[in-house]
Parts: structure tokens; C-alpha cells; sequence
């Protein structure tokens, strides 16, 4: 079975509306592969949510780049999965490294919110990835599969994750993993899918990479055969944003 190619646009906390309608508008007159070869989703912060998920091209989706952990209630400054899903967005972005490192975001919480995200109906790109301080100990397959763990003791049904692998390195530092660093990773990933869930999941699910992707290295890293997309962040702000979703192409 053919993974489906995906390229995820994290704006992170950035924007302002002016911002966000020339981003849209360029989205919009990109000349892009059609829907069933690339799947794009872009992920403006949630108060933009709803006027880019009007105002997009229809091929195009959106998603959150978080969700409280649990149904909501009283927990001030959350959004709920349950909200994202009334207000029609269809994906979230999970375990970011930016909330695992600067808002203590444990392996387990992380397993927890792609659990309950996805028991809401809602689609999950869940992140994963090592410092540059594990991988020079030599324990980013690991770390990786430790953080992936975490999430299968969570959940059964993986059709509707997608797995990005981000090292946290790369991540807005211009930095980009080499394709054969991110190759050796996301087959790692791949081969502990199909040990510890299932063959089929292992070779359906789509791993992603993310870490200063660009339009000038999306083509190269895009050719290897376990990355199945890209999560970009900085250039996702950027016209070169429409070229990354060409990179399959
Ligand atoms: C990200 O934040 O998910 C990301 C990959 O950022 P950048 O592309 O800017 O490195």
C-alpha cells in the first residue's frame, strides 16, 4: 500500500491577521499536486484557526498545533479536542518539542493527548525526536522509539497518526538533518512499528520529517524512502512553503 504524500505547515506562535491573509492568499494561488498525491495541512495558532480554515483552498486542511490532555472543563487557557472538532478542524499537532521542552511535556502526557485526541475523532501528527546532546551520546533510536512507545501503550487504531520525526537540533537552526540521517531514523521507527504493533501499521503509517526544511533541501530529503512528508515550521511562512508540497512531485 502507498503512503500518501504529507507536507504539514507549523506556523507556530506567529502571525497577525494581515500576515496570516498573505500567507492564505499565496496557499491559495500555489500551483500544488492534487489532493490524493499530497496531502497539505497548515496549522495557524488557534485563534486564526477559523479564518483560514474558511478562507483556504477546500484541498487544503487545517490543524491545531496543541489540545488539552482530556475532556474540558476547568482548565483555564486550554482548548479542548472536543472544541477543535465542533469548530470542524480536523487535525492536531501533538508532543511538539518547543511544548516538551519548554512546557515539560512528559512521554506519557504526550501518549495521553494523542489517545484522547484521536477518541474525539480528531487526526494526529505526533512528534518525536532527540537533543543534539542524545544523539552525540548515541541514543537517538532510543529516544525515539521510547517516545513512540509511549504513545502505542496508549492507543490501538493508527490510521489516523501521523508520526513526525524532528530533531530537535534541527528545528529552527537551519540545521537540517543529512536524507541519510533522516532515512536511518525514520527506518528505525518504521522496523519498531512493525516489532511492537504490526507489520501493517508499520508500513501504512506515515513518518514525516521536520527540522529546517526548505525548498532547497525538501527534494533530496523527499526522495528517501521511509520520509513520507515534511513538518515545516519557519518556511511554512514563506512562498518557498509551496514548492515543499512540490517536492514529491
Ligand atoms: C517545526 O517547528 O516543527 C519545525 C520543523 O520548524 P523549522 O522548519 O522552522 O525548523
Amino acid at each position: 500500500m502507498g503512503r500518501k504524500f504529507f507536507v504539514g505547515g507549523n506556523w507556530k506562535c506567529n502571525g497577525t491577521i494581515d500576515q496570516v491573509d498573505k500567507i492564505v492568499k499565496t496557499l491559495n494561488e500555489g500551483q500544488v499536486p492534487p489532493p490524493d498525491v499530497v496531502e497539505v495541512v497548515v496549522s495557524p495558532p488557534y485563534v486564526f484557526l477559523p479564518v483560514v480554515k474558511s478562507q483556504l483552498r477546500p484541498e487544503f486542511q487545517v490543524a491545531a498545533q496543541n489540545c488539552w490532555v482530556k475532556k474540558g472543563g476547568a482548565f483555564t487557557g486550554e482548548v479542548s479536542a472536543e472544541m477543535l472538532v465542533n469548530l470542524g478542524v480536523p487535525w492536531v499537532i501533538l508532543g511538539h518539542s518547543e511544548r516538551r521542552a519548554l512546557l515539560g511535556e512528559s512521554n506519557e502526557f504526550v501518549g495521553d493527548k494523542v489517545a484522547y485526541a484521536l477518541s474525539q475523532g480528531l487526526k494526529v501528527i505526533a512528534c518525536v525526536g532527540e537533543t543534539l546532546e542524545q544523539r552525540e551520546a548515541g541514543s537517538t533510536v532510543d529516544v525515539v522509539a521510547a517516545q513512540t512507545k509511549a504513545i502505542a501503550e496508549k492507543i490501538k487504531d493508527w490510521s489516523n497518526v501521523v508520526v513526525a520525526y524532528e530533531p530537535v537540533w534541527a528545528i529552527g537552526t537551519g540545521k537540517v538533518a543529512t536524507p541519510d540521517q533522516a532515512q536511518e531514523v525514520h527506518a528505525s521507527l518504521r522496523d519498531w512499528l512493525k516489532v511492537n504493533v504490526s507489520p501493517e501499521v508499520s508500513e501504512s503509517t506515515r513518518i514525516i520529517y521536520g527540522g529546517s526544511v526548505t525548498a532547497a533541501n525538501c527534494k533530496e530529503l523527499g526522495a528517501k524512502p521511509d520520509v513520507d512528508g515534511f513538518l515545516v515550521g519557519g518556511a511554512s511562512l514563506k512562498p518557498e512553503f509551496i514548492d515543499i508540497i512540490n517536492a514529491a512531485t
